[in-house]
C-alpha cells in the first residue's frame, strides 16, 4: 500500500494551499504560491522531484522561482508517481489542471472545485462551458474522494456534486 504524505502550507494574502506530497520518501511541491521561505522550510529533508502548477495565477506561482533556484528542480509536465494522473480541467482558466492520485483517490484541484462551491470563471480564459465539462467530468470520480482545493479546506468529493449539480442547472442557458 502506497501512502500519499500530504502537508499543506497556507501562504500569501489569498491564503494559498501549498501542497508538499511525499510518496516513498520522494516529494514535489505543488503551487508555491507565496512565502518561499516558509516551503524551503517544510521541504527540509525531503527529496523534492519538481514543481507541479495547477495553473500560473499569481497567488499560485509566487514562490515558484525561488523554489525552483533553491532545490535546483524545474516545473513538472508529467506524472513523476506512478498512480498519479494529470487531468485537464479547464474553466477557471483554459490550463487549469488537476492531479489526482487513483489508488489513495486524492484530487488537488487548484481554483477549479472549492469546499461548496467552484472557481471564478470570469478571469481571462476563464469560461462556464469549459467550466461544466470539467465539472460533467469530475463527477465521474470515485465519491470518496478527498479533494484538496487551492483555497480553503479539504472536502469530499461526493459531498460536492449536489453543490455543483444544483449551480449547473442554475445557470444551464
Ligand atoms: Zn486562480
Amino acid at each position: 500500500m502506497v501512502i500519499v504524505q500530504i502537508e499543506r502550507i497556507v501562504v500569501g494574502f489569498l491564503k494559498e494551499n501549498c501542497y508538499i506530497v511525499t510518496i516513498n520518501g520522494k516529494s514535489i511541491i505543488i503551487d508555491p504560491g507565496d512565502e518561499a521561505e516558509r516551503i524551503i522550510e517544510a521541504c527540509r529533508g525531503k527529496q523534492i522531484l519538481g514543481v507541479m502548477l495547477t495553473h500560473r495565477h499569481f497567488d499560485h506561482v509566487g514562490a515558484l522561482d525561488a523554489v525552483l533556484n533553491h532545490f535546483n528542480i524545474n516545473v513538472l509536465n508529467e506524472p513523476c508517481f506512478n498512480d498519479m494522473q494529470i487531468i485537464e480541467t479547464p474553466g477557471h482558466t483554459k490550463d487549469s489542471l488537476s492531479f489526482y492520485f487513483e489508488n489513495e483517490h486524492i484530487l488537488f484541484s487548484g481554483d477549479f472545485l472549492f469546499e461548496k462551491t467552484i472557481g471564478r470563471v470570469d478571469l481571462p480564459t476563464g469560461d462556464i462551458n469549459d467550466m461544466e465539462k470539467s465539472l460533467e467530468l469530475i463527477s465521474e470520480y470515485p465519491t470518496d474522494t478527498k479533494v484538496y482545493p487551492g483555497h480553503g479546506e479539504m472536502t469530499i468529493l461526493g459531498d460536492e456534486i449536489p453543490c455543483f449539480t444544483d449551480y449547473l442547472q442554475e445557470n444551464r442557458l
